[in-house]
């Protein structure tokens, strides 16, 4: 097994991702590209992500997909599953006072 976090991929065939993933990262320069006040993270990266989630629709085509550190592809993954955690509390119906039942 390779390093890293399986299970996120859904359909993807592992040999088309790994050439893609390597195609990205060399594209980078093999460094960060998250933007901290306008200047890039240009720490070492080991991930690839999403620039837009492809549960938000985004595509696997490699514009959609930038190298980062770890430590940005957790802030990032962190920030995803809060958004989606306030659209869950949204999607919810009122609850009803139990005194008016
Ligand atoms: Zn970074």
């Amino acid at each position: 097994m390779s390093g890293g976090w399986a299970g996120h991929r859904g359909g993807y065939d592992d040999a088309e991702w790994h050439a893609r993933r390597r195609r990205v990262l060399v594209r980078d320069g093999g460094m960060c590209q998250w933007p901290s006040a306008g200047i890039r993270c240009y720490s070492r990266a080991s991930h690839v992500d999403h620039i837009v989630n492809r549960a938000a629709g985004g595509t696997d085509d490699e514009t959609n997909l930038w190298s980062l550190c770890i430590r940005h592809h957790l802030v990032k993954t962190s920030r995803e599953g809060n958004a989606a955690r306030h659209r869950l509390r949204e999607a919810r119906p009122p609850e009803r006072h139990p005194g008016l039942l």
